[in-house]
């Protein structure tokens, strides 16, 4: 061979070669990209939508910013295609993965949805425990989150209804009282609506400021505003014949202390503790509470007189605090002859709930 044929040989070949790789390269980009369907979803979404052959079928539905996110960050999981398609996109970090948890825990897509509208900010708690019915919760309106592993809890050792559950656990009544409670500030205090039980502390130093006198004795005292309603109360009583006498009003921090440590001596802590209140949890500490008797020689209050408080104390803003068959709500033994103020308006509310102020409070107040 002379050195022209080996020139037109090696020209030849660099040709095929080029070809080859021109055709290596391009073919399949030119396969790929024919027929050039438009598409709803970014470039790198499309393409593994056309890899996974669901291209088409995904393109018949709206675009879902979920899927193509999850797309995007090679989250998707083909089994979930559908949820994706029906979940609402939320700018969160982490999304692809929260997503993923949720529909491994077996939430559906109406939970998510649900999940992500209400409960963005407390998503952690759901995503760090089993799959729990979630909408069940859905028109309980003092349901809190933060305490759904009490709720739960409390619902695999009682019989109540979810509701109950949650007004339940809300109050405390799934610990032990005294454990754990809110400490009122002294303004906080001054509130006439305020809930004082074994799970509400008034501060050690409270003391109202516009304590008044009774007709019945000067040494007893109320707050002037449940004063004035206890007269009215006292005198609708003698209209019909049913007549009554205050004989614990208002106490002191430093009364109820000596009052609770003597029963305690008397009968230990965990009787005293249904009947007493430990000093700081008494309703007589408000000025806004005072037990009342049939006569003034015993301390009881007839039955006839306790349905007629039942019926008529509201009226006057009071209500029986401490009603029949409530212990297992409000924590004390029956005391048909301790009524508290609260107006009348909100009495009216409470007796009409039918609620024990304790379930009233934090149903329709805590918080709002
Ligand atoms: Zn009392």
């Amino acid at each position: 061979m002379n050195s022209k044929t080996i020139k037109i040989l090696i020209a030849i070949l660099t040709i095929i070669a080029i070809s080859i790789i021109l055709i290596v390269i391009l073919i399949p980009k030119k396969v790929e990209n024919t027929p050039n369907e438009p598409s709803k979803y970014s470039e790198k979404a499309t393409k593994i939508l056309k890899d996974k052959d669901i291209f088409k079928e995904v393109d018949k539905l709206d675009y879902s910013k979920t899927l193509e996110v999850l797309l995007e960050e090679n989250k998707f999981i083909d089994k979930y295609l559908d949820d994706y398609t029906k979940i609402d996109y939320k700018e969160i970090d982490d999304f692809s993965n929260t997503i993923n948890t949720l529909l491994n825990k077996d939430y559906t897509y109406q939970e998510i949805n649900y999940i992500l509208n209400n409960y963005l900010s407390n998503i952690d708690i759901l995503l760090n425990m089993k799959h729990i019915n979630i909408l069940e919760f859905k028109d309980i309106t003092n349901f809190d989150i933060n305490k759904l592993e009490r709720y739960l809890k409390y619902n695999e050792d009682n019989d109540y209804d979810l509701k109950t559950v949650v007004t339940y656990v809300n109050i405390g009544l799934d610990l032990e009282g005294y454990s754990e409670y809110k400490t009122y500030t002294l303004e906080e205090a001054k509130d006439i609506t305020i809930l004082v039980n074994k799970y509400h502390k008034l501060p050690d130093d409270y003391e109202p400021d516009d304590l008044v006198s009774l007709s019945y004795n000067e040494n007893y005292k109320l707050r002037k505003e449940a004063a004035e309603a206890f007269e009215k109360l006292t005198n609708a009583g003698i209209l019909e014949n049913v007549i009554f006498y205050p004989f614990s009003p208002y106490r002191s921090f430093a009364t109820q202390n000596i009052l609770y440590n003597r029963y305690k001596q008397v009968d230990g802590e965990k009787v005293a503790d249904t009947y007493s209140a430990r000093p700081g949890f008494s309703e007589h500490q408000l000025g806004l509470a005072v037990d009342v008797r049939s006569s003034n020689l015993s301390d009881n209050l007839t039955t006839e007189h306790y349905n007629w408080m039942l019926e008529n104390s509201y009226k006057y803003g009071f209500i029986i605090r401490y009603p029949k068959g409530k212990q297992h709500i409000t924590q004390y033994i029956e005391e048909p002859w301790h009524i508290r103020y609260l107006g009348t308006e909100l009495a009216t509310k409470v007796h009409d709930s039918g609620l024990t102020y304790d379930e009233y409070y934090d149903i329709y107040m805590e918080n709002r």
